[in-house]
């Protein structure tokens, strides 16, 4: 069982599709979970569907929907960062890593879930999670959490193997489905199209949400 776990994301919604049930599982268990979010995704493309967002008001729509995600997760400690979105790739990953430095230092997390850096499609995702890996690593190795990574680039499997981790989350399946809802503005129009499918039972859909998956960060992998 683990002490307290750390997610840590840079957009409100990067937690929603591969780790939201693995973090509803680890609440109802008791375990403390705190969020830190490194963005508002104030540069999201989408504005709602139908559009009920604009480039003004977003960021507030945003950091609303991510504060009900939380509630549907059962978090209860979050914490934004403050960083821009979209430019992440060019912050000093030092002073990235700083900020995080300092969360990790007050919660003291067991277990820490972000983005294997490199393997995470967006250069924001692979920034961020190159600051998470640095600032856990100036801990010294007998103190330093276990760090769980989101793997997703068409390449990772051959580089990382398969996932080290494959979770069975369907026993919070439609609770995780609620906290993929609180990101309206993001995920409105996939839900859109789930629904139908979720109705029928679709057999890759529902594997899809159902199973997250994680590789162990074990260093850099040269690409
Ligand atoms: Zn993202």
């Amino acid at each position: 069982m683990e002490r307290h776990v750390l997610i840590t994301f840079p957009h409100p919604d990067d937690e929603a599709f591969g780790v939201a049930g693995t973090v509803i599982q680890y609440t109802r268990a008791g375990v403390p979970v705190t969020y830190a979010c490194g963005t508002l995704g104030e540069m999201g493309r989408n504005m709602g569907n139908p559009f009920f967002a604009t480039r003004e008001t977003l960021p507030e729509i945003r950091k609303k929907e991510l504060q009900e995600a939380c509630r549907v997760m059962g978090i209860k400690d979050l914490r934004l960062l403050g960083l821009h979105d979209k430019t992440i790739e060019f912050e000093d990953e030092d002073e990235v890593a700083d900020k995080i430095y300092r969360i990790i230092e007050d919660v003291r997390p067991s277990l820490i879930i972000t983005f294997y850096p490199g393997f995470a499609v967006h250069p924001d995702h692979d920034a961020y999670g190159a600051a998470v890996i640095r600032a856990a690593m100036r801990l010294p190795e007998d103190q330093r959490p276990k760090i769980y990574c989101k793997a997703f680039s068409q390449n990772c499997e051959a580089y990382l193997g398969s996932p080290d981790i494959v979770n069975d989350v369907s026993d919070v399946f439609d609770q995780k489905l609620e906290a993929i809802k609180a990101h309206r503005s993001q995920t409105e129009g996939s839900l859109k199209e789930w629904i139908p499918k979720l109705t029928n039972n679709d057999p890759d859909l529902v594997e899809w949400i159902g199973k997250e998956t994680f590789w162990i960060y074990k260093g850099p992998v040269a690409v």
